[in-house]
């Protein structure tokens, strides 16, 4: 299928309480790992290109590599800039066939983020291409953040209003208690405030840092309006992890193929997992269109959850 807009999946996602996965976009075995598991699992699906991709791999090519996966499954793929750093980047996304942006003014000044985002959204909605915005920081572990630095952090809800209002943006990152590149599952969402900002705000939330949130702690946040849901981390961990295996097992493999082929495997799994857990498996029928919400289910090993 060519790629998609993120509003209609996301819209879709949030009136039906799951979540779309949206992974990085880094390399080519990991772009081939989540389409080819959004194919099997019959779900939508955003590869999300990020500044680190942006840095190592180049806009233009990690937009190629996803245009080419999409063209290749029956499945809704969108094409999102991740934490679009200003108005010219999220231009030249437009131009590069980006079928949603995102612009991260969140450390900026509020006034400084409502008046970028507001022109990110102006130019992008021209064209019909839908926008994320930050309000709150998802702050980084690199950051050597204490929980009191992250509390401080958190969207207010009262603000969050004021911005969607002002900006005209299509979805909004929120801050609420997960925290960027955690490697292991331990933080806990403040549910409540996602209540409050939820009760004021009616487009869908996004969770950035979800692989340091426990499971339930993101079930609990997709049924209080996050509609996507950023995985990063925990796919690098299961390509390193796969790649790590792989030169254990096999020396004196001197075929790059056979080494990064196992991590590839491995993000698969990872990605199967998110998929399942976001409750998105199952939602797009043979024809790419979404199907029955009694088509769902969720991942086995948190019981049946509907
Ligand atoms: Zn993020």
């Amino acid at each position: 299928m060519p790629l998609v807009s993120s509003k209609p999946v996301l819209e879709e996602a949030l009136r039906r309480h799951f979540a779309v996965g949206a992974f990085n976009a880094n390399n080519m075995e990991q772009v081939q790992a989540i389409v080819e598991v959004a194919q099997e699992e019959r779900a939508p699906v955003i590869l999300q290109v990020s500044q680190g991709a942006i840095r190592y791999a180049g806009m233009e090519f990690a937009a190629g590599l996803v245009k080419i996966a999409a063209s290749l499954v029956s499945v809704p793929v969108v094409l999102h800039l991740d934490h679009g750093t200003d108005f010219e980047q999220n231009v030249l996304c437009l131009r590069a066939g980006f079928t949603s942006l995102m612009y991260d003014g969140s450390k900026r000044p509020f006034e400084e983020n409502v008046a970028t985002t507001r022109r990110v959204a102006d130019i992008a909605h021209i064209v019909g291409i839908p926008v994320e915005a930050e309000l709150g920081q998802v702050l980084r572990v690199t950051d050597k953040v204490t929980q009191d630095d992250v509390i401080a952090a958190m969207t207010d809800p009262d603000q969050a209003e004021e911005f969607v209002r002002r900006t005209t943006c299509d979805s909004l990152a929120v801050a609420c208690g997960s925290v960027h590149a955690m490697t292991a599952r331990e933080a806990t969402l403040d549910i409540d405030r996602l209540k409050a900002i939820r009760a004021r705000v009616s487009i869908p939330l996004v969770l950035h840092g979800s692989s340091g949130v426990k499971h339930e702690s993101i079930l609990e946040a997709i049924e209080n309006g996050i509609a996507k849901v950023n995985v990063a981390t925990a796919l690098n961990q299961a390509l390193i992890a796969g790649i790590r295996r792989a030169v254990a097992e096999l020396p004196d493999e001197t075929d790059p193929r056979k080494i990064i082929g196992v991590g590839r495997d491995e993000v698969k799994e990872a990605v199967r997992e998110k998929i399942r857990l976001f409750g998105s498996a199952g939602t797009i029928d043979s024809t790419g269109g979404f199907t029955s919400p009694k088509k769902q289910f969720r991942s086995a090993d948190l019981g049946e959850i509907e």
